[in-house]
């Protein structure tokens, strides 16, 4: 009789629980990136109450991402096929090519519609204290199209490269790297302009202030 008691008490204890699918929806959805356990169950408690369709649509669609998207061969953008539109464009500048952290920060660039060249998506950043160096990015990737033309779309060899990390202090480290690296091989070296706050991340830069520095870029 005393142990059951004790069980019953530590169940109210903890509240009321969901059925045991709901629980897992929640606790799926609080694992997202941004998503804290009050939004998970706002999310949960939505597609509850909806038609089978709304949750239908979305699990189609998670599992369409991952079984269409994947990387650019040459750039690492997200592609549907082998090469992304940028890449197989014949209207884009060959010759320059504008290094990003995320293929987000490409798209914020590419929405202010000023940038003609291509680009290289390097999936990160240096980050010594968190072991990723150089191997865990597409470093090797960018040092091939720049050494073997025939790698770069069109077969055009790369005559400059716009530094785009981030203005954060493992992002300059980033940038420095690469710069020595790309010059080293002959490339012209240019950073986008400082508008950038320092800290600040290129996805949630506006429009004029993304626009400003791709136009006012500096040499390094
Ligand atoms: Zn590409």
């Amino acid at each position: 009789m005393p142990p059951a008691r004790k069980q019953e008490s530590s169940a109210t204890k903890r509240g009321p629980a969901y059925p045991k699918a709901v629980d897992r929806l929640i606790s799926l959805f609080a694992d997202l990136p941004g998503i804290g356990r009050r939004s998970a169950e706002r999310l949960a408690f939505h597609f509850l109450k909806n038609e089978e369709k709304a949750a239908a649509d979305l699990a189609a669609a998670l599992l369409d991402v991952k079984r269409t998207v994947r990387h650019c061969e040459v750039c690492w953008n997200l592609s549907d096929g082998p090469r992304c539109d940028i890449c197989t464009s014949d209207s884009r500048d060959r010759k320059t090519v504008l290094i990003v952290e995320q293929p987000r920060d490409l798209i914020a660039l590419e929405q202010t519609g000023m940038y003609r060249g291509l680009y290289h998506v390097l999936m990160g950043r240096l980050s010594p204290l968190d072991g990723i160096g150089p191997e865990e990015l597409t470093v090797a990737d960018l040092l091939k199209r720049l050494d073997n033309h025939s790698i770069n779309p069109g077969q055009t060899p790369v005559g400059e490269v716009i530094l785009g990390l981030n203005p954060t202090l493992e992002g300059d480290g980033t940038a420095l790297y690469l710069s020595d690296l790309c010059r080293q091989r002959g490339v012209k070296v240019t950073r986008l302009a400082r508008g950038l706050p320092t800290g600040s991340q290129l996805e949630y830069a506006n429009k004029a202030v993304l626009a400003d520095a791709i136009e006012g870029r500096q040499g390094v």
